[in-house]
């Protein structure tokens, strides 16, 4: 190691502290790719917004839109999830309950898709922000950090679900659903061979263990 970059080392000090959970994971939250185009194009005049603050209030999809992904679950810029004919048929095989899936008539092979259940989640111990209310509806401007540990009073009836998260995360119109899958679904949907899946682990509050690692990153709070 060089004089100077020696120097350049010491110099650097941590920047952030980022928080590390383990414990026993209960359910995982699942991510896609994008579908690089949005639902909808103007973000002021959308079915799914509310008209004077212009935040998502529901998901109403576009059934016209034109999309192309090689992922099996996707996401538009402004948070619709889509999916391939091969997790509409995992859902179908699986007889997963409440998703409501709709055909996207310009795009063969491909589905709006939205789990209707909700898995509960402790957003109170994870510090989620909800940005400034909205008098004209109610919506929060912006809803951020989606808990990574299940809600103390809320039983997980069986490890094989597909649910959501009971709030839309995100900004303004760009919100969009959290998607939760059993432990067992993350398996099935791996051995599945569907593509471009993401999980992240969600923990049960019973023996969490919380540790602060320093970082060089920058870290948002
Ligand atoms: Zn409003």
């Amino acid at each position: 190691m060089s004089i100077l970059n020696w120097f350049i080392k010491k110099k650097k000090q941590p920047r952030g502290v980022i928080t590390c959970y383990s414990g026993k994971v209960v359910a995982k939250m699942l991510d896609g790719g994008n579908t690089d185009s949005y639902m909808y194009i103007d973000q002021k005049v959308r079915p799914d917004s509310c008209p004077i603050c212009h935040n998502k209030l529901n998901l109403v999809p576009n059934l016209l839109i034109k999309v192309h992904s090689k992922d099996d679950l996707s996401s538009t810029y402004d948070g619709y999830d889509v999916i391939s004919e091969k997790f509409y048929n995992f859902c179908k095989e699986g007889g997963y309950k409440n998703l409501r899936i709709i055909p996207l008539e310009k795009s063969k092979g491909f589905y709006f898709f939205e789990p209707m259940d909700v898995f509960g989640l402790d957003y109170e111990f994870c510090r989620t922000k909800f940005i400034d209310k909205r008098d004209c509806c109610g919506s929060y401007d912006e809803v951020i950090r989606p808990p990574v540990i299940k809600a103390k009073n809320y039983k997980i009836e069986s490890n094989d679900f597909i649910m959501k998260a009971e709030y839309y995360f995100g900004s303004y119109s760009y919100k969009g659903n959290v998607i939760i899958v059993g432990t067992e679904t993350a398996k099935k949907m791996k051995a599945y061979g569907l593509k471009g899946l993401y999980f992240k682990n969600i923990y049960d509050s019973n023996g969490l263990k919380i540790t602060k690692k320093e970082t060089d990153a920058i870290v948002l709070d």
